[in-house]
């Protein structure tokens, strides 16, 4: 067995914690190359004391200073640099072999896109940078030897129930062509599935991140509670599996066991169920097509009980249906989309708009912005650039006529 050498990029975050534990379950199997994180200095100085990387990179000249100091300190000598250049070199360097791509929102998306293109394999949790630049990250991925796994527990799923040549190459055929009707996407519903629709503005931050299964980052738990989580990964399956919008639906599953499903044509459903532990899809990952322990609790059938399935409501949920709209408008949409819900989800979590005021953002930044050009990533990271700015004044301007 060759040992893979491993960047992981977000190490600080939810999902590269999680992946830092399984990692250490298997030191013969994996040996970490680099870690990144923005500002969260103290951890990643513990992450680098436990893993001794030989880089280690942060957002800012402020925050490297700050790093060098901690690891001098405690003699290491993990050499440390900053910026969006540093992350590109630790997710390309040729004794690199695997990329953990875990940064939040489309901050990620260059680092992630280079490790594609230096035929890496990538373990996809930034779902951002398949809704902003989709189709030109499944070119480059699939141009380059680059082996492809979706960490995000639905796409993990359906990635494990459909047939092992379509998952690696979807792009060779079609699902209709290897005897897929639908790709059934499962959601739990999230914190507010079924709080009265009257009581939707007076949601509080404490109340949108704290999700009933799932133990997640800020952003994303905001998302789940939106739904807008599901919309980016209903994006994110379209790309990862060429499947068109109308082939993917949404399956409301408040258990969050079963993680997502396909349906074939002749009738079978074939689905991917365990406890709601994001250990799981990242041990699956790591060790593809090999299977490792992964510190998860097996799933106990008994104590679950039952599973429950139901539609999903978009007038409860608007953010699921302007991701669909997104979707199906295609171009520049889905970047502005994306770009507007950050800019929105980051000034509900500082309490300068409401829960409610979310999906206003985006639909007034899609009804502008959704046609601008989208051939090129120069063109998509413009459309991104711009969807911030217009989220930015319109909730300024917002704020200021109340
Ligand atoms: P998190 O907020 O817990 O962690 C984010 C990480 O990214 C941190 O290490 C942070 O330091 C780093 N980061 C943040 N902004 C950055 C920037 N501008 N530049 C460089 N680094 C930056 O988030 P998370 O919950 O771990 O999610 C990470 C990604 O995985 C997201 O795209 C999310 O949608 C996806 N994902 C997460 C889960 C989950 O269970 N947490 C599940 C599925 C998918
Ligand atoms: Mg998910």
């Amino acid at each position: 067995m060759q040992q893979q050498i491993v960047t992981v990029l977000g190490a600080t975050g939810s999902i590269g914690t999680n992946t830092l534990d399984v990692i250490e379950r298997h030191p013969e199997r994996y040996q970490v190359y680099a870690l990144s994180a923005a500002t969260q200095i103290e951890k990643l100085i513990a992450a680098c004391e436990k893993h001794r990387p030989k880089h280690a990179v942060v957002l800012d000249e402020v925050s490297a200073e700050q790093l060098s100091r901690g690891l001098r300190l405690r003699g290491l000598e993990t050499q440390v640099s900053f910026g969006s250049q540093a992350l590109i070199e630790i997710s390309t360097a040729p004794e690199v072999t695997t990329v953990m791509a875990a940064i939040v929102g489309a901050a990620g998306m260059s680092a992630t896109l280079a490790a594609a293109k230096a035929s890496k394999r990538v373990l996809l949790a930034n779902k951002e940078t398949l809704v902003l630049a989709g189709q030109l990250f499944m070119d480059a991925a699939s141009h380059s030897a680059s082996v492809l796994l979706p960490i995000d527990s639905e796409h993990n799923a359906i990635f494990q129930a459909l047939p092992a040549a379509y998952r690696e190459n979807p792009y060779q055929s079609s699902l209709a062509e290897v005897g897929i009707e639908r790709i059934l996407l499962t959601a739990s519903g999230g914190p507010f599935r079924t709080r009265e629709l009257a009581t939707f503005a007076d949601i509080t931050v404490a109340e949108a991140v704290k999700h009933p299964n799932w133990s997640m980052g800020r952003k994303i738990s905001v998302d789940s509670a939106s739904m807008m989580n599901k919309g980016l990964e209903v994006i994110e399956a379209r790309w990862l599996f060429n499947a068109l919008a109308d082939q993917i639906q949404v399956v409301v599953h408040p258990q969050s066991v079963i993680h997502s499903m396909v349906q074939y044509r002749d009738g079978s459903v074939l689905a991917q169920l365990g406890s709601p532990d994001m250990r799981t899809p990242i041990a699956y990952g790591l060790a593809y097509p090999e299977r490792i322990d992964a510190g998860v609790q097996p799933l106990d059938l008994f104590a679950v009980g039952r599973l429950d399935f139901s539609p999903p409501d978009t007038t409860r949920f608007p953010c699921l249906g302007l991701a669909f709209s997104a979707l199906k408008q295609g171009g520049a949409a889905p970047a502005v989309l994306n770009a507007a819900n950050e800019i929105a989800v980051e000034a509900f979590l500082n309490e300068r708009i409401k829960f409610i005021e979310i999906p206003q953002v985006i639909d007034a930044a899609l009804s502008q912005l959704a046609t601008l050009p989208s051939m090129s990533i120069e063109q998509l990271l413009e459309a991104d650039a711009q969807s911030r700015v217009f989220a930015t004044q319109f909730i300024q301007s917002k704020l200021s006529s109340c």
